[in-house]
């Protein structure tokens, strides 16, 4: 067992800082004015980093999963909001990628130039963790499919040429003939409103989704939905496990950022005449936090090890994001407390870091949801 980054990866450790650093001087503005950080995806797309986990033949970067995220992660320490968008990019063209016919490969390649974006539109306001319940439907209409229904919390929806839409190819319940069709977004009949204002990531917008009697060419088909069939939904799921890793990691860079600040707090503010690193009460709080860090990352990345080797575990991923997205929310949490008021205003990242950390418990599915896999994994079919 080896735990030692290749040279390759850790060329992505590299460019990874050198991002944050460039990145974090104005990472308060996305958040303080709500504004999608579009110098930094220009930045990205100027080097050639947005579709970097994409294949080659496609115009990707051809990095694995696990170089993709080392970038990612190093990102997410300075700017979540950035990390995302590197990181969504990548979830769709992945789908596209493996899923998709000759059809979508103009979208793939301009997805993974940068040029546009595409979202996942899989939530309905009614089928939320439980997905199967979803409603939105197509029916064939000649060489045409006619979309019909809503999806909900849709990310970068307000920016996206296109939505991979989960949709009900046949009149069914549970997970029976779901599919995914792509839809772009100027096609008459696709509307969106904005979402409310939420908690944090103020750089990313999500979106209400309306398709009233949408028409896509057959070829828009990425997975049909065949009635008697669970495999258009279950397929994509491969690469939803390998990706929702992906959270765990920002969640855990970001966790990182505020454990650097609070480290510098503790090495510089003097209180009852010593220096509050010379605490060990504050020590150990520290220890706490490398602890819970250090293990979680070493769950991603034996996740994401496992997705480079074509071995995706549902299990695996679902331990990983949810070991690193509840430690870092208590790891931000505490570090917060260590710089005592000065954490709690807007002066220091730590109050955005907080607000920005919580999102990743729910979204890529929720801890709740993630801990009913790990638990079915570890008893097996009772019936
Ligand atoms: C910021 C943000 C961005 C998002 N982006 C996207 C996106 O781009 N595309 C997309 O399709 N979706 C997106 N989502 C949706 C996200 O995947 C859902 O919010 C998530 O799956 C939970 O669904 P829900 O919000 O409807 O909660 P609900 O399903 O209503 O759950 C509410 C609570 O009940 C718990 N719960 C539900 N069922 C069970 C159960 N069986 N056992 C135990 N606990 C349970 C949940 O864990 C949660 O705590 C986004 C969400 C957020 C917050």
């Amino acid at each position: 067992m080896d735990f030692t980054l290749t040279d390759r990866e850790r060329e992505w450790v590299e460019r990874g800082k050198a991002l944050a650093k460039e990145f974090a001087p104005r990472a308060s503005v996305w958040d303080e004015e709500s504004r999608y950080p579009a110098e930094n995806h220009e930045r990205l797309q100027e080097l050639g980093l947005l579709g970097i986990a994409l294949p080659t033949e496609f115009g990707g970067g051809g990095a694995s999963l696990t170089e993709c995220y080392l970038l990612v992660e190093e990102i997410s320490k300075a700017c979540a909001n950035t990390a995302l968008l590197v990181h969504d990019q990548n979830v769709s063209g992945r789908i596209l990628a493996t899923h998709g016919g000759p059809a979508h490969r103009e979208t793939l390649e301009r997805l993974a130039k940068g040029e546009i974006e595409v979202t996942i539109a899989m939530t309905e306001p009614e089928a939320g963790s439980a997905l199967y319940e979803m409603t939105t439907n197509v029916r064939r209409d000649g060489d045409e499919w006619v979309v019909n229904g809503g999806k909900t919390y849709n990310s970068f929806g307000d920016r996206a040429a296109a939505h991979l839409v989960y949709a009900r190819f046949a009149d069914t319940t549970g997970p029976d003939a779901i599919g995914m069709i792509l839809v772009e977004a100027d096609r008459p009949g696709v509307s969106f409103t904005m979402m409310p204002r939420k908690m944090g990531m103020h750089g990313v917008e999500e979106v209400n989704l309306k398709f009233d009697n949408v028409r896509v060419p057959a070829e828009n088909v990425v997975i049909e939905g065949i009635k008697g069939s669970s495999a258009g939904f279950v397929r994509p799921l491969d690469i939803y496990n390998a990706t929702r890793v992906g959270m765990g990691v920002m969640a855990l860079g970001i966790a990182q950022g505020a454990m650097d600040y609070a480290i510098e707090h503790l090495r510089t503010r003097r209180q009852f005449g010593r220096f509050l690193g010379e605490f060990q009460g504050l020590q150990w709080m520290l220890a706490d936090c490398a602890i819970q860090v250090e293990g979680a990352r070493l769950l991603c990345y034996r996740a994401l090890a496992e997705v480079d080797a074509g071995r995706t575990s549902a299990y695996h991923s679902a331990c990983a994001k949810v070991a690193a997205t509840e430690g870092a929310f208590k790891v931000v949490d505490d570090c917060l407390q260590m710089l005592g008021g000065a954490g709690y205003f807007s002066g220091a990242p730590l109050e955005r870091m907080m607000r920005d950390v919580r999102m990743f418990k729910i979204t890529g599915g929720t801890t709740q949801i993630l801990k009913n896999t790990i638990g079915k994994a570890l008893i097996g079919s009772l019936r």
